[in-house]
């Protein structure tokens, strides 16, 4: 059986950048040490521009490029789209079914999400409910989702999962060996930045600012809700 240290780690969030700019170096350490990740990307982020000569189209292609850019970086496993509109993520059986479905496929002992309890952009709070969920109880039983089992797609206990941008972070996962990483990957991101070079200083500000309140660590934090396989 494989242990939760080795296990894969499966990503769900709602757009392209949301795990890069705040967990990027944490996906990079788990790399490092040899774990499966996945990144699952709810929507393609087609509607995150002001710019009035950006289609939509252009703008999920664009912004899927950029996803895969930095999953080679990080060294992603893999990298899956699933295309539902930007700003109209909504909690249905299909969305949750197809979670389930990447839960029992990949295996993982850790799900990262996004915090659903919140207040954020709901495209967020939607993927976190969802993803949740779909760890507990619908991967676990067998009646949930019987298509998969019949697919030949046992049944799955997710151990822990990882919420992203929660108000309650309780877990620091330390990634001051993996920055330099993170800045590559979040710079993949080239439409959602304005500015790279003062995104760059900005960042870089604020990692320092960071080690000196941390005895010269960096860190992410995360909330972690454990259940009980
Ligand atoms: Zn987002």
């Amino acid at each position: 059986m494989t242990t939760v240290e080795a296990s894969p780690v499966l990503v769900v969030t709602a757009h392209p950048d949301d795990a890069d700019f705040s967990s990027a170096g944490s996906v990079a350490r788990w790399v490092a040490e040899g774990r499966d990740v996945i990144y699952v990307l709810c929507t393609s982020g087609d509607k995150g521009s002001d710019d009035p000569n950006m289609t939509s189209e252009r703008l999920a292609a664009t912004r899927e490029q950029e996803q895969r850019n930095a999953g080679a970086v990080l060294g992603l496993k893999d990298v899956i789209f699933l295309r539902y509109p930007d700003g109209g993520v909504e909690e249905t059986p299909e969305f949750r079914g197809q979670i389930v479905k990447l839960i029992r496929t990949y295996r993982p002992g850790i799900v990262v999400t996004q915090d659903p309890f919140r207040w954020q952009h709901r495209d967020h709070r939607t993927v976190g409910r969802v993803a949740l969920d779909a760890c507990f109880p619908y991967a676990r039983d067998i009646f949930h989702y019987p298509e998969h089992i019949k697919e030949g797609l046992p049944t799955h206990k997710v151990a822990e999962v990882y919420l992203i941008g929660s108000a309650e972070a309780d877990t620091q996962i330390d990634v001051t060996d993996y920055v330099e990483t993170r800045m590559k990957a979040a710079r993949c991101h080239v439409s959602q930045i304005r500015d790279p070079e003062a995104f760059e200083e900005r960042w870089r500000k604020r990692l320092e600012e960071a080690k000196e309140k941390n005895e010269g660590r960096i860190t992410e934090s995360f909330k972690k809700v454990v259940f009980r396989v």
